[in-house]
């Protein structure tokens, strides 16, 4: 473990694992088969990433999109941990290029769909590769579409097998009991040896709604949403149409607003991604698809169009939301009907038996189906075998009633009447005994029962530490640590250093702003530099221009009145490098937000500015 925290901290910059990501990483490094369920946001990469560098060797991820695949890649690859992927888009040179660096076993992570996985396994056989370790990304979309859109995703125990029985790691963001179950059987694990690692999903910082609409005024509903100070929200619409045409609505009345599905090319989409990542769009509009891709720690709200198809995909997306630990709502706009749509798409996914009978023993009846319920026909055809006589409908009535009683679960939540985070966490197989936020129990996000001041400071704590994401897009510290540092402040940074989820590097690097944001100064100075990075205090000195000046007079007094103590290191070089203007932005801003975008080197796109900016504590990416 502790060269795993070395390659956490060289690699992601980190003293330590998060909790959830400790316990992982060790049972990975033991060699040991492991499922992981996190909840979105609590860092899943990191638990097979690292591995991958301390055990060395090639490590395979199977991930479902190649659009997760290429940010995953670029994320790492910034990280300084070598990776690639293996996807249909390359050209034959680039193929040759990861297979090269394969065999000279310079690659750590090689990202592979299920089905890549299945034709190159022998190939990687054939080449004496051994991978280390074999990683399932994403892992419930075994059970979600590995019976009928990906049948690879159940063939990756035969793939594995072929690989030499690698060590597995399985990771989702979201699986019930029977998902769970069936990921680990697909696989190939015998259940009894399988560590699996489950944590809870009830994230205390995400508010839970449902708006009902009539039909035409879903529009309304969204609009009345963006209206609040929800700025930073991803709408999930289920086609390209709709979210060509909800974007379009949306930015006609004012907002800076993008669609964002497969439809678009590659250069575009990242266009929108960089807007959206450097708060230059207010909002995405997403089909469900490609919204998985959208990792941005401070969206506020995140808006379903209508009913998604499981409980499963609406808590994965809409766990989009928050995931800087900070106040987020999670609102889905619903009318009864919208389920219809869905059990339509059974009869597609499912044709009746007849139908299916019919068209296997006539092929000018299966040339008259839709191309859709074709494929589908075909599609049973191979996996049930008519010709060989006595058809078992018994595997597809039975994934046909799994599908009926998700779409059934879904819509039990927007239509129930008890408390919304009850029912969801509930279906997962968790039982909650306090809500934290939701319509139905009209709570206040978790700080119910807390006395004002002490709201007070851990709203500012969490301002205060909002720009400080960790790899796993959170709030440096756990809500529990925020709770009990706002309840107790620390009068010192070595009283700091001796909080329980603190300790001495997190008191070292950042003790001054904790403090800073407790009201605690210590040996009386003035935090001046470092107050300029908690937005909630530059908002404050906007408004209020003898601050501003207190704030001036402390920059020009330089370090030595102030103490290096109470000034964040990096971003006093960048003022003294020119880099940060901040007396023009002081001069010119409305608001704290547009007071960013003037400070000269964080608005700007370089990366030498971003590094700098990144190291001072802005931005977050
Ligand atoms: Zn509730």
């Amino acid at each position: 473990m502790s060269r795993a925290r070395a390659a956490l901290s060289r690699h992601f910059g980190y003293p330590d694992f998060r909790p959830a990501q400790a316990g992982v990483v060790r049972s990975v490094l033991t060699g040991q088969d492991t499922l992981a369920v996190l909840p979105t946001g609590a860092g899943k990469s990191v638990c097979f990433q690292v591995p991958a560098v301390v055990l060395g060797g090639l490590t395979l991820v199977v991930s479902p999109l190649i659009s997760l695949m290429q940010d995953q890649v670029a994320a790492a690859s910034a990280r300084g941990i070598a990776a690639a992927a293996l996807t249909s888009g390359l050209t034959a040179e680039e193929q040759a290029a990861v297979w090269d660096r394969i065999e000279t076993g310079a690659l750590r992570l090689l990202y592979l769909s299920p089905e890549r996985l299945e034709r190159t396994a022998g190939e990687l056989r054939e080449r004496g590769v051994r991978p280390a370790l074999l990683a399932v990304d994403e892992a419930h979309c075994i059970a979600e579409w590995g019976h009928d859109f990906r049948p690879s995703y159940r063939r990756l125990g035969a793939a594995r097998y072929r690989l030499g029985r690698p060590p597995v790691v399985a990771l989702t963001g979201s699986a019930t009991p029977a998902v769970r179950r069936e990921i680990t059987r697909s696989l190939g694990l015998p259940a009894d040896r399988v560590a699996v690692h489950l944590f809870s999903f009830d994230r205390a910082n995400l508010w839970f709604g449902v708006v009902s609409v009539n039909g035409r005024d879903r529009l309304d509903a969204l609009l009345g949403l963006l209206r609040g100070d929800d700025r930073m929200a991803i709408v999930y619409a289920p086609t390209r149409g709709l979210t060509e045409s909800i974007a379009r609505a949306v930015a006609t009345a004012g907002h800076r607003a993008a669609p964002y599905h497969a439809g678009l090319d590659r250069a575009r989409r990242a266009a929108i991604l960089d807007a959206f990542l450097d708060d230059r769009l207010d909002l995405v509009v997403a089909t469900c698809a490609f919204g998985m891709g959208i990792d941005k720690p401070s969206v506020r709200l995140v808006v379903h169009w209508t009913l998604p198809p499981t409980p499963e995909s609406y808590y994965q997306e809409a766990g989009r939301a928050g995931r800087d630990g900070e106040f987020a709502r999670c609102v889905l706009l619903y009318h009864p009907r919208d389920a219809e749509l869905h059990r339509r798409q059974l009869d597609v996914t499912f044709p009746p038996a007849r139908t299916l009978e019919q068209a296997w023993a006539d092929p000018a009846a299966m040339a008259r189906l839709p191309a859709n319920v074709r494929a589908s026909a075909e599609r049973l055809r191979s996996e049930l075998r008519p010709q060989l006589g006595g058809v078992d409908w018994s595997p597809v009535r039975d994934r046909r009633r799994q599908a009926e009683d998700r779409i059934a679960a879904v819509e039990a939540y927007a239509a129930g009447r008890g408390c919304r985070r009850r029912a969801l966490v509930g279906y997962f197989g968790e039982r909650l005994d306090r809500c934290a936020g939701c319509d139905r129990c009209r709570a206040a996000p978790s700080t119910r029962g807390v006395p004002a001041p002490v709201v007070r400071r851990l709203n500012r704590l969490r301002q205060a530490l909002g720009g400080r994401a960790g790899p796993w897009g959170g709030c440096l510290l756990e809500p529990a640590v925020l709770l009990q540092l706002a309840r107790n402040p620390p009068a010192t940074a070595a009283a700091l250093a001796d909080v329980p989820g603190v300790g001495p590097a997190i008191a070292e690097r950042y003790g001054g702003l904790i403090l800073g944001a407790l009201e605690r100064v210590p040996d009386g100075r003035v935090p001046a530099v470092e107050v300029m990075i908690n937005t909630a205090y530059i908002r404050e000195c906007i408004l209020v221009p003898e601050k501003t000046r207190s704030i001036r007079d402390a920059i020009s007094a330089g370090t030595s009145q102030y103490g290096m103590q109470t000034f964040d290191q990096s971003l006093w070089d960048l003022f003294q490098a020119g880099l940060v203007n901040y007396e023009t932005a002081l001069d010119n801003a409305s608001n704290a937000d547009d007071f960013k975008l003037r400070m000269q080197g964080i608005s700007s796109t370089s990366d030498a500015s971003k590094n700098a900016m990144q190291a001072a504590g802005f931005g977050g990416r």
